[in-house]
């Protein structure tokens, strides 16, 4: 058993339906799930200079990444989006990529789950999350990484697999993946603390 999972807890239980789909506050995770047929109402497609798998996100999050990529470039870091908005069906695609003949399905999960999100239960299908650049753990030694644990969220981002989190998240530390939260609220933030 690896032990950063030590105690672990049991998720895919007591699932709940996301009632709030479109909030931009929403929860998903793995007891919150998104319907097979969710698709947010207002995905754009991100800056192609940011963006060169032509992937979407939803408008204000969209915004947001932008301003990020420019204010990094600006500093010398050039950022960009290698996955955003996931549909169901390509999650289920993705999920189960690596099932080979003679693996149960129940072992299967077991070591899945750790980096990959059942259908419904990605924060992909949200169109608020982005993975940036690199999809392997060393990139966050990189300038890029280290740039985006300290700025990502005065873009409203949030880095949301964190290291040491991994029994509170139930996924490996993903340094890549960012989700946004809004930047309304970290400006109320601010203010209460001015
Ligand atoms: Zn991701």
């Amino acid at each position: 058993m690896d032990e950063r999972f030590a105690g672990e807890k049991q998720y895919y239980v007591n699932i709940k339906k996301v009632l709030n789909p479109d909030s931009i506050y929403v929860l998903v995770d793995k007891f919150n799930q998104l319907d097979e047929e969710y698709v947010p109402f207002d995905l754009e497609m991100i800056h192609e200079k940011f963006n060169p798998m032509r992937l979407l996100m939803r408008r204000e999050a969209r915004i947001a990444f932008e301003d990020m990529c420019c204010l990094a470039e600006r500093q010398g870091i050039m950022l960009e989006a290698v996955s955003a908005f996931r549909s169901y069906s390509y999650q289920s695609m993705i999920y189960m990529k690596n099932w080979a003949e003679g693996i149960s399905l129940e072992e299967y999960q077991r070591i899945r789950d750790r980096v990959s999100a059942r259908p419904g239960h990605s924060e992909h299908q949200t169109g608020l999350a982005v993975d940036i650049n690199d999809l392997e753990e060393t990139f966050a030694d990189t300038q890029a990484g280290r740039w985006l644990a300290n700025n990502a969220h005065y873009f409203g981002f949030i880095l949301r697999y964190p290291k040491g989190k991994e029994s509170i998240t139930g996924y490996d530390y993903e340094p890549w993946h960012f989700r946004y939260l809004a930047k309304a609220w970290i400006k109320s933030l601010d203010q209460s603390l001015n």
